[in-house]
């Protein structure tokens, strides 16, 4: 079969063929219909790790069934589903609590050898991480359905209500994500916090009821324009130093912060602050299986549109020239491969 292979940080992925990942028992194969570009695919590739060298990205992706690995009961080939890309170890106080987003053992297909992603024309994954999609669900809208479960997750652990003034900084595919789960959550006014004009228009399209640019002029000053109040719940979607503190700044006293953002260097912030508001500050990580439940429920009533996200739809052999472009401009939202040349 034919993948997007990752080699190295100094050459662009290469289209090769490989071997067709095989079902093991209690796996299903797999025929990718379509496959989300993540940002950390991104992030993986330019960190260069020789480790990942031959790895197959693609966490993001949503198939239809084509073959039944031994002891397979209650799937059929031909089931359209997606899968939580994540393999657990089942046995720490993570798992023992069903929070297998949070098991300390995690490993990600896309990001391992043993679990080949979705950049190819077919993958296996196991039958205890299929959801089944709803047949008035597509398969573009199916693969957003893991960085909407991301959102969804960091939404549901914040007490939005519908007087709830909601602040989202940063409209990446987390922070549209969040913005949609805030509005299906019922919360008055969504307001987001963008320095890309580009990005702004997103979240007006996604169901914003106002967006910021934070450059041009007080941050709290401008949501209380528009909001009348400063904000009672916001998020960090964005994941650089010093936004967090941003966050604590504009927050109404007793307001909850949901970190969701992945900063990986040090930041630094002033507890005093926090403190004088009664502020609770928290994070989310990942998601679970009730999370991807949530959102293709959303998608099937309604509740929930994600059609905006989508910028684009490639084929197999634009990956490696697009997925460099993508390293260099920070442009649209996400971009979904079809490696199946546009049968599914
Ligand atoms: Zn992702
Ligand atoms: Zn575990």
């Amino acid at each position: 079969m034919r993948a997007a292979v990752f080699t190295s940080s100094s050459e662009p992925l290469a289209i090769r063929e490989i071997e067709r990942p095989r079902p093991r028992p209690g796996e299903v194969g797999l025929q990718v219909a379509r496959v989300g570009i993540c940002g950390s695919d991104l992030h993986v590739k330019e960190g260069g790790n020789p480790a990942f060298a031959g790895v197959v990205f693609g966490h993001e992706f949503a198939g239809v069934i084509s073959e039944l690995g031994k002891g397979v009961q209650d799937w059929q080939p031909g089931d359209r589903v997606v899968s939580l890309p994540i393999h657990h170890c089942g046995q720490c106080e993570a798992c023992l609590q069903d929070k297998i987003g949070l098991c300390e053992q995690i490993v990600f297909t896309g990001y391992s050898h043993d679990h080949s992603g979705g950049y190819a024309e077919y993958t296996a994954v196991p039958t205890h991480s299929l959801h089944r999609v709803p047949d008035n669900v597509s398969f573009d809208k199916a693969a957003l359905v893991e960085p909407l479960s991301v959102s969804r997750r960091a939404v549901s652990r914040t007490p939005i209500g519908k007087d709830s003034v909601v602040l989202v900084i940063g409209t990446g595919p987390i922070g549209a994500g969040v913005v949609q789960f805030a509005k299906v959550a019922g919360a008055r006014t969504v307001i987001v916090s963008e320095m890309s004009a580009e990005r702004r228009e997103l979240a007006k399209a996604i169901g914003a009821d106002a967006t910021i640019d934070p450059r041009a002029g007080d941050l709290a000053e401008q949501i209380v324009a528009i909001a009348g109040r400063r904000p009672d719940v916001i998020f960090e979607c964005v994941g650089v130093p010093g936004l967090i503190q941003q966050a604590i700044e504009v927050a109404a006293y007793e307001a909850t912060i949901m970190v969701v953002g992945v900063c990986f260097d040090k930041d630094h912030l002033y507890p005093n602050m926090a403190v004088k508001r009664e502020l609770t500050i928290g994070f989310s990580n990942c998601y679970t299986h009730e999370d991807f439940a949530a959102v293709l429920d959303a998608m099937e009533s309604g509740a929930l549109d994600p059609s905006a996200m989508h910028t684009s739809t490639i084929g197999l052999d634009e990956v490696p020239s697009v997925f460099e472009e993508l390293m260099t401009t920070k442009s649209g939202c996400k971009t979904l491969i079809d490696p199946s040349g546009g049968a599914l």
